[in-house]
């Protein structure tokens, strides 16, 4: 009750929900507070989350915030909701994203824009404006939600930072899990080989506990991996000594602030205090990460949302033959962004141009993952990065609105973990001069979350 009041008093200011389940939440709760009366219940039972929009859930709003899906609700549960279901957790209601998770800022919602609880000038740091931040994005929402306590906890997707790079710009924890772990069935797609699901938490034992229960290994992905699935928490609070902490030479990228700089200093002496030790690395593709990226996420994007015709989902509009309905409801139901993504991901994938652009990336793809192998190769644990290349910037940014690169830009630290389908977990480390939040990300080896979490809750 008090987080569902919360939300009806709150989510006007930050438009972190598309939909809020006050009934099915109430249900829930009841059924958890019968089951820990009588002394039972799973390991987040009663406790209540936010879903991003991108997660089916059976017979409520599922629409990838795009006008496309208007009015679908799913016959089916993912499965990353449905592990959370099981283990006792209580649905608050749907989280605001970009349309089809494509976006760094959440501007491309067809809900509009998620405002970033946090302001410059917070708590007395730096110099106060009324002006609104966005709060990154995809998960946008997600993160604003957990960040204003308008949910306990929340899921979230990262196809190139979509989790990671909201939790640095508000404050929260947000890890990617290795490509594998978590079962994508029922998540819309965006990039098949690129999109893990994971959570966004207020600190790194609640990811910890969240992501225990997210992952499984699901004979409906065939992507997922059969492993067991660690106690995460467990590693929390475990030495750092013998560890080896990788600092890559290439991501002090140029023009980079101060501040960042300045942060990635105090993350490296957090982690050698607590004995571990740190060594220069070289991960000499990572230029090429981003571009790749830009090529690989909308290829798959366009061949993802060819499923969107006006037939199967959600929005039709009526148009004088077949190829005119396609043609109207595809106009009128995708946002600008996505429209982009598709006609870049067209154009690199038709004939001629094919050899060129994608095979091109696909090897460039390689390179990068060989990058990482030969780091972790000579003994590296994990690879400490900063998370973003600067703070939370204004909803309208001129910059950002005149030029979609430089918004693409935001991406450049997060992109190549999952070039390489990797684990990042992005951790809050500090403030900028505005008392804005900052991240660092740590990067691990494949399936190996737990040394992220142990040196994330160093960090935090
Ligand atoms: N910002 C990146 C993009 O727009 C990544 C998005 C994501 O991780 N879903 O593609």
């Amino acid at each position: 009750d008090a987080y569902l009041s919360a939300i009806d008093a709150a989510n006007e200011r930050f438009n972190a929900y598309v939909a809020v389940t006050h009934d099915q939440a109430r249900e829930m709760a009841a059924a958890s507070d019968a089951k820990l009366a009588k002394g039972e219940g799973g390991a987040l039972e009663g406790i209540p989350l936010g879903i991003k929009d991108l997660f089916a859930t059976k017979g409520v709003h599922t629409q990838a915030a795009s006008h496309i899906l208007d009015g679908f609700k799913p016959e089916y549960e993912s499965t990353v909701t449905a592990n959370l279901w099981a283990d006792g957790a209580v649905m608050l209601g749907k989280l605001n994203m970009d349309e089809f998770a494509m976006g760094s800022s959440n501007e491309t919602s067809y809900y509009g824009p998620v405002v970033n609880p946090w302001r410059r000038g917070a708590n007395g740091v730096g110099q106060a404006d009324n002006k609104l931040l966005v709060p990154g994005g995809s998960s946008g929402g997600s993160a604003a939600a957990v960040a204003a306590w308008l949910c306990a906890g929340a899921t979230a997707t990262d196809t190139g930072g979509s989790i990671r790079q909201p939790a640095a710009f508000t404050g929260t924890v947000g890890i990617k899990p290795t490509y594998g772990r978590v079962s994508r069935w029922g998540t819309v797609a965006f990039a098949s080989s690129l999109d893990q699901a994971g959570p966004i938490a207020r600190d790194v034992r609640d990811a910890a506990i969240l992501l225990k229960s997210m992952a499984s290994v699901d004979a409906k992905d065939t992507t997922s991996v059969d492993r067991p699935v660690p106690d995460y928490e467990a590693s929390l609070g475990q030495s750092m000594k013998g560890m080896k902490i990788g600092i890559p030479r290439e991501y002090r990228v140029d023009g980079m602030p101060d501040e960042i700089e300045k942060l990635w200093k105090q993350g490296i002496e957090y982690l050698r205090a607590a004995g571990a030790e740190i060594v220069d690395i070289s991960l000499p593709h990572t230029k090429y990460a981003l571009p790749a990226y830009y090529i690989v996420a909308p290829a798959e994007a366009s061949s993802n949302l060819a499923r969107y015709d006006g037939v199967r989902y959600g929005l039709r509009v009526p148009g004088k033959d077949i190829i005119d309905m396609y043609e109207k409801t595809r106009a009128e139901g995708f946002g600008r962004e996505v429209k982009r993504r598709i006609m870049i991901g067209t154009y690199v994938l038709s004939a001629g141009y094919y050899d060129a652009y994608y095979v091109q990336a696909q090897k460039v793809r390689t390179l990068i993952k060989r990058d990482f192998e030969n780091a972790y190769r000579d003994g590296i644990d994990a690879i400490l990065t900063p998370a973003t290349p600067s703070a939370a910037f204004g909803i309208a940014d001129e910059d950002m609105a005149s030029d979609p690169v430089k918004m693409y830009l935001n991406d450049i630290f997060t992109v190549t973990v999952n070039m390489a389908g990797l684990p990042g977990i992005a951790v809050p480390a500090g403030v900028d001069a505005n008392g804005l939040p900052l991240g660092l990300q740590l990067i691990g080896r494949p399936f190996d979350e737990e040394t992220l979490f142990r040196a994330a809750h160093v960090i935090e």
